[in-house]
């Protein structure tokens, strides 16, 4: 039995870290188990945000590939692959770009929201505005089921569906409407509190050795009504209970953490080292992993090249019957 298609991507904007972890690799290593997986560096996405400096896309390509392999993914198992190497994907871009109504893509929410809180970078672009619509290309030329997607991402599944339907209403049934995969993560607090970010220098990176994670939680924000020792705290407001909940067992938590805080049994030192003590198992041996295979690009060259193969194979189909069915 054929298995069902599942795409996802990630651009390559800097090493992953945690919340990457939590957020979608732990997800994604499930789902190559029971899927025709097709996970892509979206570099052009990239793009569409850093045009103005794309020095490094090259290089983090590769160091987000090993940080999929350190974190369990399978090259054998779900087919790896590069976007800009695939033109497939800009042509159906182009295509879709015929009849798709401008006010499709000026309402998807995400569009308004980034060019609101990127303040930075100019995202009056021609790029910008069609993303959702490359990510339209990117899902439908692998005729996926299904798209993995946290909730705010939904109305670009939906786009996606949109155009599959217009198309196919427009030409002929070509192309498969996914259906997004919503999957619920957990909350990844950076150590400064805020949201995990590479960009608010508040990340546990899957690289960092035991050291640097040590180094990276001792100092790590809590809840700062305990200014002293004997100040009694809340967990639900301490970002550090937040990271216990991801490692530590439920009943460690609400057996000794959670009365701890709250009696000022236990101080947050204490707190950081169980804490740590259900981490670094997790977290060492990927860093190790990843270390390892840091020693040999030239595998995730070749993992690449064979999934980008492997890629093509099915993109180019996909676009010779989008082609044949508008008649061009
Ligand atoms: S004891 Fe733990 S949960 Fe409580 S405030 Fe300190 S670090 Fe946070």
């Amino acid at each position: 039995m054929t298995r069902k298609r599942v795409l996802s991507g990630m651009r390559p904007t800097g090493r992953l870290h945690m919340g990457h972890l939590f957020g979608a690799l732990d997800n994604w290593r499930q789902l190559q188990e029971q899927y025709d997986c097709f996970f892509f560096i979206a570099d052009w996405h990239a793009l569409t945000t850093d045009y103005a400096d794309p020095s490094q896309i090259r290089a983090f390509t590769v160091e987000v590939v090993l940080d999929w392999l350190a974190a369990g993914l399978d090259p054998q198992q779900a087919t790896f692959f590069v976007q800009s190497r695939l033109p497939e994907h800009a042509e159906l871009h182009l295509l879709f770009s015929m009849f798709t109504p401008l006010a499709w893509l000026e309402r998807v929410p995400t569009y308004k929201e980034q060019r609101e809180q990127i303040t930075d970078k100019d995202l009056g672009t021609y790029g910008f505005l069609g993303y959702p619509l490359l990510q339209a290309a990117d899902i439908l030329i692998y005729k996926a089921h299904y798209v993995p997607v946290g909730v705010d991402q939904v109305p670009h599944v939906e786009l996606t569906r949109e155009v599959a339907r217009r198309f196919n209403f427009l030409y002929r049934a070509v192309l498969v409407e996914p259906e997004a995969l919503l999957t619920e993560f957990p909350k990844i607090p950076g150590t400064d509190g805020r949201k995990m970010s590479k960009s608010y220098d508040n990340a546990i990176f899957l690289s960092d050795t035991p050291e640097q994670v040590i180094a990276k939680l001792k100092p790590m924000i809590t809840d700062p009504a305990r200014k002293r020792r004997s100040d009694p705290g809340n967990p639900e407001i301490c970002p550090v209970y937040d990271l216990h909940k991801v490692f530590t067992p439920q009943a460690e938590r609400e057996g000794a953490i959670v009365p701890g805080c709250t009696s000022a049994g236990i101080g947050c030192l204490d707190c950081k080292q169980v804490l740590l003590k259900h981490a670094l198992p997790v977290l060492t041996p990927i860093s190790e992993r990843r270390a390892e295979l840091a020693r040999h690009p030239e595998r995730v060259h070749a993992i690449l090249d064979d999934g980008t193969a492997r890629a093509r194979r099915v993109a180019s189909e996909t676009l010779a019957e989008a082609k044949e069915a508008m008649g061009i």
